[in-house]
């Protein structure tokens, strides 16, 4: 193991400013030799592994996950829980020795569910469980009851809009994907308000179900009746389905105590290891810390934002150890050349909010962001990295993602923006997200179901692993990312 005499060469190359960089501005960085340069992290990647996967920080995030959610539980945004999830997240990342640990403020929506129900009265009293989507209106106190209309498309809707007049719209549109299904969960109500409708139910958005309602955020339009608006679980949206496929008649009374609030002060939580070069230039790791209100956000996206802690807790942590034939080499905490940037987003799930924010804040700085990196779909089996950016910043990544053979996760896939990243990647700055096994992330998402059980500390170990080595290598490399 000789890699410090490869840091120390690396440090004595002929060096660029460190500026953000056009291809062929420095004749020292040709593709061959940022290859070289990347390949020369390949013992730091092995020691990151090593650490994050079978050494003293195996289980490290999946620990202090639990011991968050199980202390907080959902943070809805604009809630109490998640003011203290804030709090707590304030404080450990100050205990943990990481640098320039703050809040910066967001203004963020506030709305509670309150009380809610669903009764079938006809064709046979049955209790429907529902969640209200977030910023549904309240339906009147003693509630609505209507016949129901079962439709599985807008397409459906349209054609028989005469039908919708007065009814509650029930949508069974099947689950294809979630970028193509969740226009029902966002767009149902205003749609049914459209043609007249007095409240929709909404089939979950989930490829699996135990009886489970799926939430998220619907939006409403401005010239169009607000609805009381809920999800309801995939087998009483099939149930109602097949009863009004016989011709049966279906009647519901839906019940929501659903109260909007002016918006309320919250933060986006920010905490660094400073770059000892280039400390003014950014690599920014992120998830977000709010949730839904229901299970215990712990895959959506606990995960995202532990794993991100975990990558700077990893590099502060990292103990190298290396001998040459007369010296004894130690080496305790990495420190990039660039500064690594934390940030635990508010209120992504009604939309990016406190994102939006951030980079209304920051973007006059938008040329010292080398990358933005979100991890938001999942902590499960880690399988490579999701990227957004240009060709050449995709070839730089394929050779960073080479120093993840030894855990053979090496992909490199498509769509690496997420909701609180695109802002920036709209504007050209290169966007990664985590990419792993969603097989089973849409059987909880959004649900009582998305609890510390569905997480495993194995494969959150690799997923740290993964987001560290990339963050670690671009923020340390001798340029920035080219545009
Ligand atoms: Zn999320």
């Amino acid at each position: 193991m000789k890699f410090l005499f490869l840091i120390a060469f690396i440090h004595l190359l002929p060096q660029c400013t460190g500026k953000p960089l056009r291809w062929d501005d420095c004749h020292q960085h040709t593709f061959k030799e940022i290859k070289r340069e990347i390949a020369g992290y390949s013992d730091i990647a092995k020691a990151i592994i090593n650490l994050a996967v079978y050494g003293n920080a195996q289980n490290r995030s999946y620990e202090r996950l639990a011991r968050f959610v199980d202390t907080i539980g959902p943070r809805l945004s604009g809630s109490k829980n998640l003011e203290m999830a804030i709090k707590y997240m304030f404080s450990v990342l100050q205990d943990d020795g990481l640098e320039n640990v703050h809040l910066e403020p967001v203004k963020v929506p506030h709305w509670e569910r309150g009380e809610e129900s669903a009764m079938m009265l006809a064709p046979r009293n049955h209790s429907i469980v529902i969640l209200g989507l977030g910023s549904s209106v309240a339906t009147p106190p003693e509630g609505i009851t209507a016949e129901v209309l079962v439709v599985t498309s807008f397409d459906e809707l349209q054609k028989r809009a005469q039908d919708a007049k007065g009814k509650i719209v029930v949508y069974n549109q099947p689950f294809i994907s979630y970028k193509e299904t969740v226009k029902y969960r966002l767009l149902g109500a205003a749609e049914a308000g459209k043609v007249g409708a007095v409240a929709s139910l909404i089939r979950s958005i989930a490829s699996f179900s135990v009886n489970s309602p799926h939430t998220g955020w619907q939006q409403y339009q401005s010239d169009v009746p607000k609805i009381p608006t809920a999800c309801i679980s995939v087998e009483d949206a099939e149930m109602m389905a097949r009863m009004s496929s016989r011709g049966t008649k279906i009647v519901v009374t839906l019940k929501m105590g659903a109260k909007t609030y002016p918006d309320t002060g919250s933060f986006n939580t920010v905490a660094e290891i400073v770059g000892s070069k280039y400390p003014e230039q950014v690599v920014l790791v992120s998830g977000h810390l709010d949730s839904w209100d229901v299970g215990q956000g712990a895959m959506d996206d606990g995960g995202g934002a532990f794993i991100s802690w975990e990558a700077l807790s990893l590099i502060k942590d990292l103990v190298l150890l290396t001998v040459n034939e007369k010296l004894l080499f130690l080496l305790l905490g990495l420190r990039p050349k660039r500064t690594l940037r934390l940030v635990l987003w508010t209120a992504e799930e009604p939309g990016g909010v406190g994102a939006e924010q951030y980079y209304q804040l920051h973007k006059d700085n938008i040329s010292n962001f080398d990358i933005v990196m979100e991890s938001d779909s999942g902590t499960f089996m880690p399988m490579g990295l999701a990227f957004t950016g240009s060709d050449k910043v995709r070839a730089i990544l394929k050779e960073i993602m080479q120093l993840l053979q030894p855990i053979n996760v090496t992909n490199i896939y498509e769509n690496g923006s997420e909701t609180d990243t695109e802002y920036w990647v709209r504007d050209g700055v290169p966007g990664a997200s985590l990419r792993d096994d969603i097989s089973k992330y849409f059987w909880f998402h959004h649900s009582q179901g998305d609890t510390m059980t569905v997480q495993d500390p194995s494969q959150m170990n690799l997923c740290a692993a993964v987001w560290t080595v990339v963050s670690y290598v671009i923020a340390d490399m001798e340029e920035m990312l080219p545009r």
